[in-house]
């Protein structure tokens, strides 16, 4: 079989120098005659393994000490339940910072919990671009529980390229996309929670970094699983966490420290997208209509502009190898995730493919 590339926005690839790894070990792991999947997670090999996954996140992100890293199930939407029952105490209200429909669907969620203010950040313009609202200009509460947004919107294509200023508010981020692709300062976050099937590893896990003076306020009601002290103080081990996940996890830590860290990665993940907006923004035959100091790096979602031919694109590009190259089902048009494990080549071979595609359907 030739080089596939999988443009999958989640779960999406993993790198192939892991999951080597992963499959070198599985029914003997450690010398232990067992794959670690079958393992107690109270072990003290196991247990070995989950703190040094923990220290080697902690040391990509440059987490403070005075932040917990949890190892949580129920994915970004678990947390879309969880940020609320946990942060948001009776007579406060929240806000919610929307533009694009992994935010908005965190605001619906919240709304089962408590008071939310929608803040709509998200601007179509006459011309057809798609725009943000400054930070200056959103109309934030000061008494706000917490700021919640979403840095990087998967199925829109749009990121939001600053840390915003919430004048002392806990900011909370879902990061599920664009975790570990470049370097942020933890310490203007409250919050931060990722699902893990996009740039960390398989899904099942979900990572939150939270600031201890968060923990403690949850509403009567949080499940105890989701109950981030609870999880904080019985190490992510309140009840059976998800170990194989975690495991790997692991591995893709150990893999992006070998590379030389967030940064390095940064540099590699910075040169794929100039590449794919390059080849994009050179033709009059693809289209993408966010502002550019708006759009994703992870995430590019582009359209053809000759719709009919969508299918073919398809098509075409599934014989090349180059795999989940379709669109959300409400945006349309093609996207490519290019995450932390898909090498340039993959993004090389993608716009080889669309320029070949273009000079056959003229
Ligand atoms: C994928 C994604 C989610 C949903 O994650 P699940 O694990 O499927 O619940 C939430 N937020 C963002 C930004 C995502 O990309």
């Amino acid at each position: 079989m030739s080089e596939v590339f999988n443009f999958c926005a989640g779960p999406a690839m993993l790198p192939t120098a892991v999951m080597a790894k992963a499959q070198n070990e599985f029914i003997n792991w450690n010398n232990t005659g067992s794959s670690v999947m079958e393992l107690s997670h109270r072990g003290s090999i196991y247990m070995e393994m989950a703190a040094q996954a923990e220290a080697d996140l902690r040391e990509l992100m440059a987490v403070p000490d005075n932040y917990k890293v949890l190892f949580c199930h129920g994915g970004g939407r678990g947390q879309f339940s969880a940020v609320p029952l946990n942060l948001l105490p009776q007579g406060k209200s929240a806000d919610y910072i929307v533009n694009g429909s992994w935010s908005k669907a965190a605001a619906i969620e919240a709304k089962n919990f408590g008071n939310i203010n929608v803040i709509n950040i998200r601007e179509e313009h006459d011309d057809g671009e798609t725009s943000l609202i400054p930070n200056d200009k959103w109309s934030l509460n000061r008494n706000a529980a917490y700021v919640h947004y979403c840095p990087n919107e998967t199925v829109d294509g749009i990121e939001i390229n600053y840390i915003p200023e919430t004048n002392g508010v806990p900011l909370v981020a879902d990061m599920s996309s664009t975790i570990l692709s470049h370097d942020i300062d933890v310490t203007k976050f409250g919050l931060i929670y990722a699902g893990a099937q996009k740039n960390i590893g398989p899904s099942g896990l979900t990572i939150v970094i939270v600031r201890e003076d968060l923990l403690g306020n949850a509403q009567q009601a949080t499940p105890c699983i989701m109950n981030y002290k609870t999880c904080a103080d019985n190490n992510s081990m309140y009840n059976t966490p998800p170990t194989y996940a975690w495991y790997l996890a692991g591995l893709v830590f150990q893999w992006l420290k070998e590379l030389g860290g967030v940064k390095a990665i940064a540099k590699i993940n910075q040169a794929k997208a100039e590449l794919l907006y390059q080849t994009i923004d050179d033709s009059d035959f693809y289209n993408n209509n966010i502002e550019v100091q708006y759009r994703s790096k992870m995430n590019i979602p582009f359209w053809l502009k000759d719709e009919s031919l969508n299918e073919k694109f398809i098509t075409q590009s599934e014989q090349q190898g180059l795999m989940a190259l379709q669109g959300h089902r409400i945006v349309g048009g093609m996207r490519a995730s290019i995450y932390n494990a898909m090498p340039i080549e993959g993004v090389q071979a993608l716009v080889d493919f669309m320029q070949q595609f273009e000079k056959r359907m003229r």
